[in-house]
């Protein structure tokens, strides 16, 4: 058994990892500040003598004696990053800074959320971890892509100077139960289109790429890369390989849902990667993993989800 802090805990991702990690055996603090998490989320496991939820910002100092810390806390949707950049790129550095010293003061093992945005519009595909990126410093999506890779910085200069041990994982595009309703990015806004049979909104010509990932997967190569005795840091490319265009994915949609829906076509945003898909031959080598639940049966639970919410 084991102490672990989730920050981001009652967001999509956290609330599935804390509810695993209590299922696990484990002791967990569950910190969130609700910007774009939900009690709702975590509803179920309030009054479990394993978890305890605090409200608190990352962007200010935290103390707790734990032994491991998952940093998950940022907003992930380009809606909800955007709202508010600078306290985005404050969330991301000074969260990182803050975890990273409670880290230091616990001897704790911190795994740091990272996203495949740290290679911004890539030139190279798939995305290998050895590939720096390609990334717009000054643009609308920059206040996300540069906090993290200056989180990946400080995770890795930390681990450098004060051989703090971290682990480091960049998530590509997660989807499942518990994303926000109003979280802005194409798997929830597809989904939710198509069940209120209002048009799909493809932004550009639908030719631009990403590879989907369920959430349980995501969940398990995060503790797989917390937990790795090889003391193996990352960072590490965690997705689903199974690369496809937003427009065969809003015909996906339309199908799964039987929806009566059209597309329409709106303008691309700036800075949008016109495509990714992670290379994933490294976490296979060091870590065993690779997601096993295809996008079809994923979809389908994630819609089943979506139902309770607006039908
Ligand atoms: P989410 O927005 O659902 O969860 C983020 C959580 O962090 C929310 O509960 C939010 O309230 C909380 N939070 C935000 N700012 C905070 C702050 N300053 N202090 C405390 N809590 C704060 O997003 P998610 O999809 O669950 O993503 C979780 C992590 O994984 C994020 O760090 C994100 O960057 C990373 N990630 C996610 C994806 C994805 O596809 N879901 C892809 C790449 C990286
Ligand atoms: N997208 C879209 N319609 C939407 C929302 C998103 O066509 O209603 C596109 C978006 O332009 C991008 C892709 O879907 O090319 C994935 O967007 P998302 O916001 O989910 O995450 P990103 O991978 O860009 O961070």
């Amino acid at each position: 058994m084991k102490r672990i802090l989730v920050t981001g805990g009652a967001g999509f991702i956290g609330s599935h990892l804390s509810e695993r990690l209590i299922k696990d055996g484990h002791d967990i603090i569950c910190l969130d500040n609700f910007f774009t998490g939900s009690k709702d989320n975590i509803r179920h496991l309030i009054g479990n003598n394993r978890f305890e939820l605090v409200r608190h910002d990352v962007i200010n100092e935290y103390f707790a004696e734990v032994d491991q810390i998952y940093n998950l806390a940022c907003p992930a949707s380009p809606v909800h990053y955007q709202y508010n950049p600078i306290k985005t790129i404050k969330t991301s550095v000074m969260g990182a800074i803050n975890m990273l010293g409670l880290a230091k003061r616990c001897h704790a093992t911190i795994l740091q959320a990272s996203t495949s945005e740290v290679y911004g519009d890539p030139k190279i595909h798939p995305q290998p971890e050895s590939y720096r990126g390609n990334v717009n410093p000054i643009g609308l999506r920059s206040c996300y892509d540069e906090g993290k890779r200056c989180a990946e910085t400080l995770m890795s200069d930390y681990h450098r100077q004060n051989n703090i041990q971290v682990r480091i994982a960049r998530i590509f595009n997660t989807y499942g139960p518990n994303m926000a309703l109003n979280d802005g990015r194409v798997v929830s806004n597809f989904i939710i289109q198509a069940l209120k049979n209002e048009p799909i909104t493809v932004y550009g010509d639908g030719s631009q790429t990403r590879a989907f990932c369920y959430v349980d997967d995501m969940v398990e190569g995060l503790i797989k890369l917390m937990n790795n005795t090889i003391g193996f840091t990352g960072p590490v490319n965690l997705g689903n390989p199974q690369e496809i265009k937003i427009i065969d994915f809003a015909k996906l949609i339309i199908k799964l849902t039987e929806s009566k829906s059209s597309i329409v076509f709106k303008p691309l945003p700036s800075d949008d990667p016109a495509q990714r898909e992670p290379d994933i031959s490294l976490a296979r080598e060091k870590l065993n993993w690779q997601p096993c639940i295809n996008v079809e049966t994923g979809l389908l639970k994630t819609i089943e989800y979506f139902k309770k919410l607006v039908c």
